[in-house]
């Protein structure tokens, strides 16, 4: 379906493509694993990020907002991809960036490419992003200014999340997908109406919070199933070391497929090793979902070969 708002058109999800992983690469481990191409939709708005904002944005534009306020740090998937939807979308944005402006990064570059103002905090004062109020007060003018958290996640943005489920056929057993926020595996989960097995991959040591934030919309039960996998690989988030690149570069040889070095390379890998660990059975069908997040690879650019 393409995306139109007023005469615009925002995204055509029909880029949005099912790809199936060679063969080789899960042969004799599970029946099949299928890739949702997310990435596919638009180089910044990548994957989930076009989920969780356009009902967002469809809502600001629809009661008269002029400017959309959000937050993020250097290497936000999130934060550029609202600046270049709010364009889109004919409004004005504002990014909260934690750190100081020394930080500048080649993501936060692209953000003011798109036209959004970015307003370093100090980490002190980021801890203060879940007040609404103290977020808009940031932008000057309030009355005319929609506040989106960070990594879109409130209801809007699970809602938004919820439509992936239009994808998502009912012969397969799991769907896997990469864990920021929560906000992409509760809107799916919540309204995914079978009992699927979700697995939410955590670039992280720890997923707590995530844990928390999931359970407060889905409890975990026999008929909407999920758990989440941290990673105890890589040392942390966005840690990451040569085994990770050699990884996608791999994956991307093998499957004609590249991968994000923050979310989904990280995705694979675990994936990767529960197969070798035969953590499914030989009848599961797994749906991957690519969230996109590839502008964050310009950082090890000369470290990939796609
Ligand atoms: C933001 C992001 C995620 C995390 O999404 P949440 O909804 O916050 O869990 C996963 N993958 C990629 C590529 C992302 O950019």
């Amino acid at each position: 379906m393409k995306i139109t708002y007023g005469n615009m058109d925002i995204i055509d999800e029909r880029l949005a493509v099912i790809q199936p992983l060679s063969k080789f690469w899960y042969e004799g481990k599970v029946a099949g694993i299928d890739v949702l191409r997310l990435d596919l939709l638009h180089p910044v708005i990548s994957g989930n990020k076009w989920y969780k904002l356009r009902l967002n944005l469809g809502y600001a534009l629809d009661n008269g907002f002029k400017k959309v306020v959000t937050l993020g740090g250097g290497y936000s998937n999130h934060l550029v991809a609202t600046a270049c939807a709010a364009k889109r979308f004919g409004l004005t944005s504002v990014g909260i960036v934690r750190g100081d402006e020394s930080l500048m990064t080649p993501t936060l570059q692209q953000c003011r490419d798109f036209g959004m103002e970015l307003k370093f905090v100090s980490r002190e004062d980021y801890t203060n992003r879940h007040d609404t109020q103290w977020v808009i007060s940031l932008t000057g003018n309030s009355s005319d200014t929609y506040y989106v958290p960070e990594g879109g996640a409130n209801e809007r943005g699970r809602a938004g999340a919820g439509l992936l489920t239009r994808f998502v056929n009912p012969t397969y057993t799991h769907i896997a997908l990469a864990v920021g926020t929560g906000t992409t595996l509760a809107g799916l989960r919540g309204k995914l109406a079978t009992d699927q097995q979700v697995l939410g991959y955590v670039p992280m040591k720890k997923c707590v919070e995530q844990e928390q934030y999931i359970s407060s919309f889905v409890a975990p039960d026999k008929q909407k199933p999920w758990r989440l996998i941290p990673d105890s690989n890589f040392g942390g988030f966005g840690k990451w070391n040569n085994k990770l690149t050699d990884f996608m570069n791999d994956f991307h040889r093998e499957n004609s497929i590249p991968l994000d070095l923050i979310y989904t390379g990280k995705m694979m890998y675990l994936l990767n090793q529960a197969l070798q660990n035969n953590e499914f059975s030989t009848c599961d069908r797994i749906l991957c979902i690519h969230s996109g997040g590839l502008q964050g690879n310009t950082t090890v650019k000369q470290l990939l070969t796609y």
